[in-house]
């Protein structure tokens, strides 16, 4: 835990991965826990973690990155996937950031500050996690927790070097994690290795009677699923994650990548996934409805920022929320109420649910034949700090091959594969199972690395 802190005096300033650091708490649990014998043989047994800040931390100040909760010092309750990490005796180093309420892909749309990618602090660590990957490449901490509504796990840990796993959902409770958009929000482990990924999904992983979308699935133990190899694995690479909108040399990583795994023994085929073509869309429209639900919440009376300036309720809501959301935010928020106002839900919203389940279908159709899905986890290296932030499009095609699996449902880890010759940067790559076969994707992985 010293180590953690020491590493954070010397990278934070640069990386600014995180919003809120709990120094003296942890300091005083890990020598509490120096008192313990670890005795039940726990791998997590004091080791240093870092949380997303749209999870709630009891006790420690919890925004989502955003000025609507920079002041909510105080949560009343640890979400459960907290619960389960203190239960495991992991020391909570601080709280990392993130793209507001989780909506972007770098990270410059936290309220508070811009994370940097710790391989090169030009350029952006992906987000909406990225504080959460770069604290884990930057050596800050050990492993983290993030959350992925449509990459938000997998983009960071591609673009940092990590790796990062988006679970299935309703294997992991959100109970206690700030929503976005509730039909595809899932919390997931950033780390550096597979097996270290492995150790702390087994930790969150199950059902919570406080989150009814979790499932009652018998959790696997993933440490022994590790081993078996991929001897007879069938891969499955669909032509629509290696085509247009996908640079060269993020293309060659995932054909070098096959090649390893054939000389391991796995076979692969190309295969079309045809209506991933409508994802992004679909996703936009599903999740900005959910999104503008979800935050009709803070209205400045009940939570968050209150305006000062206000003349009567109405104005009171209106200023409040003009003044404490963010410009990215506030986009979602019109363009979700809009889809699903009564004029236009046939239209967007019906029509995008109509395209999910396509999408769903299709990845149900492969994994009747083959055993993972794998590609790229995004079309490019990290970009630099402040190159897309005022081209919309731009920013969300990032997310292009990451958003499918979250429509989906399907769980899916990035891990690295190679660096860039041009940026010098890590390449993702992105491996799919079906549902909860968390623990094919993990094997998948561990014989790559
Ligand atoms: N970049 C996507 C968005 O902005 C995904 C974010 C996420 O997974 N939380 O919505």
């Amino acid at each position: 835990v010293e180590a953690s802190y020491d590493q954070i005096d010397r990278v934070e300033d640069e990386l600014k991965s995180f919003i809120t650091l709990n120094k003296e708490a942890a300091l005083a649990q890990a020598k509490q826990l120096d008192q313990e014998t670890n005795d039940t043989n726990n791998p997590l047994f004091g080791i240093p973690a870092g949380i997303k800040d749209n999870v709630l931390t009891k006790g420690l100040k919890t925004t989502g990155a955003s000025k609507m909760l920079s002041n909510f010092e105080d949560p009343l309750f640890d979400a459960t996937v907290v619960e389960k990490l203190n239960d495991a005796k992991t020391v909570m180093i601080g709280k990392l950031n993130m793209d507001e309420f989780a909506m972007g892909s770098s990270t410059e749309n936290s309220a508070f500050s811009t994370t940097h990618n710790p391989w090169n602090i030009d350029y952006v660590p992906g987000g909406s996690s990225g504080g959460s990957a770069a604290a884990v490449a930057g050596r800050e901490v050990f492993f983290s927790l993030g959350s992925d509504t449509g990459g938000s796990i997998r983009g960071p840990s591609s673009y940092c070097g990590v790796v990062g796993m988006k679970p299935t959902y309703g294997l992991v409770s959100r109970f206690g994690v700030i929503a976005f958009a509730s039909s595809l929000d899932q919390v997931g482990t950033i780390t550096k290795t597979v097996e270290d990924n492995a150790h702390v999904l087994q930790a969150i992983a199950g059902q919570d009677p406080m989150d009814q979308t979790t499932v009652d699935v018998e959790v696997p133990n993933y440490q022994d699923a590790l081993k078996d190899g991929v001897k007879g694995l069938k891969i499955a690479v669909p032509k629509e994650f290696l085509a247009e909108g996908v640079s060269e040399e993020v293309k060659q990583s995932v054909l070098d990548a096959l090649k390893v795994y054939e000389d391991l023994g796995a076979t692969w085929e190309e295969v079309t996934l045809p209506h991933s073509k409508y994802a992004v869309a679909a996703y936009y429209i599903i999740s900005s409805g959910e999104a503008s639900a979800n935050l009709a919440r803070f209205d400045g009376i009940r939570y968050g920022h209150r305006s000062e300036n206000a003349t009567n309720m109405i104005d009171l809501f209106k200023k409040s929320r003009s003044e404490g959301f963010g410009a990215e935010v506030k986009r979602r928020i019109m363009f979700g109420t809009l889809t699903q106002s009564a004029g236009y839900y046939d239209d967007y919203y019906h029509k995008a649910q109509q395209a999910r389940r396509l999408i769903k279908a299709d990845f149900d159709q492969l994994f009747e034949k083959y055993d993972v899905v794998i590609g790229p986890t995004t079309p490019t290296t990290a970009f630099k700090i402040g190159e897309q932030m005022d081209d919309s499009l731009t920013m969300y095609a990032n997310d292009l091959l990451t958003i499918p699996v979250n429509l989906a449902g399907v769980p899916a880890i990035s891990i690295p594969s190679g660096f860039s010759e041009k940026t010098g940067l890590p390449f993702g790559l992105q491996i799919i199972g079906k549902h909860f076969a968390e623990d094919t994707v993990f094997r998948t992985a561990y014989a790559f690395e």
